[in-house]
This record gives C-alpha cells, sequence and structure tokens, in this order.
C-alpha cells in the first residue's frame, strides 16, 4: 500500500517535470530562433539537447510562436494606446512646416508682397510649383462630367488691396475684413490657393455646397494635395467666413491628414510648433 503511494507520487513528480520541460523546450527553442522579440526565460540558462530528450508536443513550437506573436501585438496596441492619449494627433505626417506648401497667410500672418514664381492656367496664375496638381485636380473633375470653372487664382498685394477697399467702401473695414482679407493676410497672394465653381453655378456662396461639384471636390481634393481651405465652424480660426469654393494646395500627405481630421491649415500647423 505504501509503495503503491510512493510509485504514484514518483509518476505524478515525473509527468509534472516532463510537462514543464516540453514547455521550456519550446520557448527555448523558439527564443533561439525567434530573434528579437521572442520570448526569453529569464535567467535560466539555454544549454541546447532539451529538446531531443522530451518528444515534441504537438503544435508546441507553433503554439510558443503563436503567443510570442500576441505579446508583440499586445505591446504594439498598448504604445499605440499610450501614444494617443499622451497626443491626439500622434500620428501627424512628418512635413516640414517651414516649406512652401505651408505658407500661412491668415489677419495674424502677413505675407506682405510675397510673390511666387507664376504659371498661367486656364486664365487664372498659380505658383508654378502646383500647375500639374491643379490640372489633375480639375481634370478628375470634368473626368466625372462636372463643370468646373477656376474662378481665380494668384491675386498680387495690389490687385488684394483694390478688393480689399472696394468692400470697405460699401460695409466698412471691419467686415469687408471678414469677407475679403486685407492685403498681405490674402491666401490668393500665396499662388497655391483657386476659388472653384460650377461653370454654370457661379455663386460664390454656402448654396454652392448643394452642387455635385462641391460635393465631388469635398470628397477628393486631399488626393490632389488639396483641402477645403474654410471651413464652416472654424471661422475664429481661419478668421474667414465659410467658403466651400476656396481649396488650397498643402501637398498630398498633409491634405490627407487635414481632411481626416477636419483641420485647418492653422491647426495643422499648430500641431509642429508643440515640437
Ligand atoms: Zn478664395
Amino acid at each position: 500500500m505504501r509503495n503503491m503511494r510512493k510509485l504514484a507520487v514518483a509518476a505524478a513528480a515525473l509527468m509534472a517535470a516532463a510537462v514543464l520541460v516540453t514547455t521550456l523546450s519550446a520557448f527555448v527553442t523558439e527564443s533561439a530562433a525567434g530573434g528579437e522579440g521572442a520570448p526569453r526565460i529569464c535567467g535560466l540558462p539555454f544549454t541546447g539537447g532539451i529538446r531531443e530528450k522530451v518528444s515534441p508536443v504537438p503544435g508546441g513550437p507553433a503554439r510558443a510562436k503563436e503567443m510570442a506573436e500576441s505579446v508583440k501585438a499586445a505591446a504594439a496596441a498598448e504604445a499605440e494606446r499610450a501614444a494617443r492619449e499622451a497626443d491626439p494627433f500622434w500620428d501627424r505626417p512628418q512635413i516640414d512646416p517651414e516649406s512652401w506648401e505651408f505658407i500661412l497667410a491668415n489677419p495674424w500672418h502677413d505675407i506682405g508682397g510675397y510673390t511666387p514664381e507664376l504659371e498661367t492656367l486656364e486664365g487664372q496664375r498659380f505658383d508654378a510649383r502646383i500647375i500639374g496638381a491643379m490640372q489633375a485636380f480639375s481634370q478628375a473633375a470634368r473626368d466625372e462630367g462636372l463643370s468646373v470653372f477656376l474662378s481665380s487664382g494668384y491675386r498680387s498685394y495690389d490687385e488684394q488691396s483694390y478688393l480689399f477697399r472696394r468692400k470697405a467702401a460699401e460695409y466698412g473695414e471691419e467686415t469687408a475684413a471678414t469677407i475679403v482679407a486685407r492685403p498681405g493676410t490674402s491666401e490668393h497672394q500665396t499662388g497655391l490657393c483657386c476659388d472653384i465653381t460650377d461653370r454654370y453655378y457661379e455663386r460664390k456662396d454656402r448654396s454652392l455646397e448643394e452642387t455635385n461639384l462641391y460635393q465631388w471636390m469635398y470628397e477628393h481634393c486631399h488626393e490632389y494635395g488639396f483641402i477645403l481651405r474654410f471651413p464652416e465652424g472654424k471661422e475664429d480660426v481661419t478668421g474667414i467666413i465659410y467658403e466651400p469654393w476656396h481649396f488650397r494646395y498643402v501637398g498630398e500627405e498633409a491634405a490627407a491628414y487635414i481632411m481626416e481630421h477636419d483641420l485647418t491649415l492653422e491647426e495643422f500647423l499648430d500641431l509642429y510648433d508643440k515640437e
């Protein structure tokens, strides 16, 4: 009786040891093969050969690999969650905010007489560097059967000055400044934007947003590097009323990010000021 119990205890111990060795073997095999990120056994020297002494459990190494991958995935998810919590715009594109695509002209940033090298497209002038993008954007809209009209591109300081004085005579300077930018502060002076309307519907007011042209442009502008520059509800940030006709070039990467996160150019550039 006593011997039988001893035998049972010994057998149980042996089985437990076998299970332990098998498990360790799976991990160690994986550690040796897995390189960086593979699970390792702290403080246990790997002597090799353990694997030969036990029959491998079916799916042992595969299971260990699976576990290693899930540990890796969990760590990546955790790092991403922490980054997201620390900075909601953690995944912003790596751009140089000082680059020409990000020139900022608004009531608080006067660009004075800044003039880029200009090129003409469909009767409007633009910064020569965006002609290709402008062409691709309007052509893509035309391919959809939309009647694109490039209504206003680059304006010089003097032209902006004329428009502002004309509006100021009608509404007074303060109101005029919310409709037409003061000279030096108009985005049209950058040569990077365009007022785009429907050839058969040239009104520049919010009713433009009902047109198929606007809806298509809002949806696709980022694919060509453009953003809707003066969105609704962001008037205090941009200093300009909602303008569903005014599109601005910032490059494809920034445009995709700005449109996806409903940002203005001001808010986007602020993300880089903090760095
Ligand atoms: Zn405009």
